[in-house]
């Protein structure tokens, strides 16, 4: 798939943000053995069928081109291979989500794939960051908004769309199950690099910010991890907290917490104090 050489992208956030890195390479789905859609529940169908003509998704003048029933568009430039290794993605990262959290209470978000940065620009802003949109929720800079659905943007194709998607999916997933409660960024963010693995914080310095309960709200955390070397640090420490967590209780736990705060209880009532402290090089907001 060398159609995807060359390009690169970026990742990461909850309902308004986020982000990850990753360096041009292709990206091809073949050999790897991760969960597949008929090893755990899914709520929501990976590619379901084109339900009569689809909803159209604009971007310059021809607009998106259906991928997937109204689940996936793609810009109309994604190559044939591409589109393959999208599906095989999705069905992946689906799978994966529900293998974490069990069966999927979210409907499925509408999925925007682009392959030039004019494409990403319309959909996720001058950031080309990937992000999850509330509904009616558009981008910074951005020009889209799904009204009635969640909206995922993957604004650049690359050897990390996997990672970036099942990102994505995670904080689509939590945002179904907390039904609009709050959980800080902090927490959406290091429990879907927890999941995902996107960004991959194998090798990344320890440092990020202070405390990450400055960090509470998503316009904090996407400015915060905007600034010049913050945003691997920053999501890699997130993630180190809910590791640490984790460990002591299971990923249960986390399933729980949410459900939980879904529930009424609030969010430090059920989660307790954060349980590490940033080393090395921390920055203050
Ligand atoms: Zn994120």
């Amino acid at each position: 798939m060398n159609a995807l050489k060359g390009r690169w992208f970026v990742a990461a956030a909850a309902l308004t943000a986020s982000a990850c890195q990753s360096k041009p390479k292709l990206a091809s789905e073949s050999t790897k053995s991760g969960p597949t859609a008929s090893s755990a529940a899914v709520a929501f169908s990976a590619c379901p069928a084109p339900k009569g003509k689809s909803l159209p998704v604009p971007f310059d003048s021809a607009g998106m081109e259906p991928l997937c029933g109204e689940q996936i568009y793609v810009e109309r430039s994604v190559t044939a291979g591409e589109r393959t290794t999208i599906k095989q993605y999705t069905q992946r990262a689906v799978a994966a989500v529900a293998k974490t959290f069990g069966t999927s209470r979210s409907s499925g978000p509408l999925t925007a794939y682009c392959a030039t940065d004019e494409c990403g620009r319309y959909f996720a802003g001058p950031s080309l960051r990937a992000k999850t949109l509330a509904p009616g929720v558009t981008a910074v800079g951005g020009g889209f908004s799904d009204p009635n659905r969640t909206t995922v943007v993957i604004p650049r194709l690359g050897e990390r769309t996997y990672g970036t998607l099942l990102h994505e999916l995670t904080h689509v997933e939590v945002n179904a199950r907390l039904g609009g409660a709050f959980a800080p960024a902090w927490f959406h963010e290091g429990l879907a690099t927890r999941v995902s693995g996107a960004p991959n914080c194998k090798g990344v310095p320890r440092g990020g910010i202070t405390d990450m309960r400055f960090l509470e709200g998503h316009r904090a955390w996407n400015e915060f991890t905007n600034r010049p070397g913050a945003l691997a640090a920053t999501y890699c420490q997130a993630r180190r907290e809910i590791d640490t967590w984790a460990d002591k209780r299971g990923t249960g736990a986390l399933v729980q917490l949410i459900s939980k705060v879904g529930s009424g209880t609030a969010f430090y009532e059920a989660y307790g104090p954060t349980v590490t402290r940033c080393e090395g090089g921390c920055v203050d907001w």
